[in-house]
């Protein structure tokens, strides 16, 4: 896992995380021994700021794991001035990179930001359609709602009619029987002027009541 204060390698391609072995420039940046291996064959210029890199001192591979034999060693025998010279500059270094990874931090946020702004937009944009595109739904429910519900009164309606005319007609369908030759047929066979043939004789067919039609 990174560690937030390690260095990391300044090709903005691939930004490793420098715990081990490290390539510095006099120009104050630092690369992963892969990409300087790469870069600085082809050119002698500084992949970052494009500093011609041509003395021999200007790229130097360094470890950035130390032993304590080596701290105890590397500045032993220099002059306190010179230790401090060599203490400041490397503080420099240092505090340029904490500079360069804050700025490229702050345009990563910003850019993270405008994003996410952009998303915020695009979700308003979607929730407010698919709002507009409730509300269209919902009138259209209603509105079918009501033309149903005014299919069933008018559907309530007919079988009321229907019942009505049903009643009707079996009114008449009584009333026709009681007029019909079968029943005028029982006075006439009280009748002993009557002959036989005229009790048998079924009615014409015009007084035949048909069943009423199924609705
Ligand atoms: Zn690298
Ligand atoms: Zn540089």
């Amino acid at each position: 896992m990174d560690n937030f204060f390690d260095m990391k390698c300044n090709r903005l391609t691939c930004r490793l995380s420098l715990t081990d072995k490290a390539v510095v420039t006099t120009c104050s940046h630092i690369f992963c021994v892969d990409c300087a291996t790469e870069l600085f064959n082809a050119a002698r210029l500084c992949p970052a700021c494009e500093t011609a890199l041509t003395e021999p001192d200007d790229v130097v591979i360094c470890s950035l794991h130390l032993t304590n034999d080596y701290k105890t060693s590397v500045l032993s025998g220099l002059s306190p001035a010179m230790i401090l010279e060599i203490c400041s500059r490397a503080i420099g270094f240092w505090q340029y990179q904490s500079h360069q990874e804050l700025s490229f931090q702050t345009a990563v946020a910003r850019s993270l930001n405008d994003k996410n702004a952009q998303l915020q937009k695009q979700l308003d944009n979607v929730v407010r359609e698919a709002n507009n595109e409730i509300g269209l739904l919902s009138s259209k429910l209603s509105e079918l709602e009501r033309d149903l519900e005014l299919e069933r009164r008018k559907v309530r309606d007919t079988q009321e009619i229907s019942r009505e005319r049903d009643r009707e007609f079996q009114k008449l369908k009584a009333r026709l029987k009681l007029h019909s030759p079968s029943q005028q047929r029982t006075h006439i066979a009280l009748d002993p002027g009557s002959t036989r043939e005229d009790q048998t004789q079924s009615p014409p067919s015009s007084h035949r009541v048909d069943a009423p039609p199924t609705a």
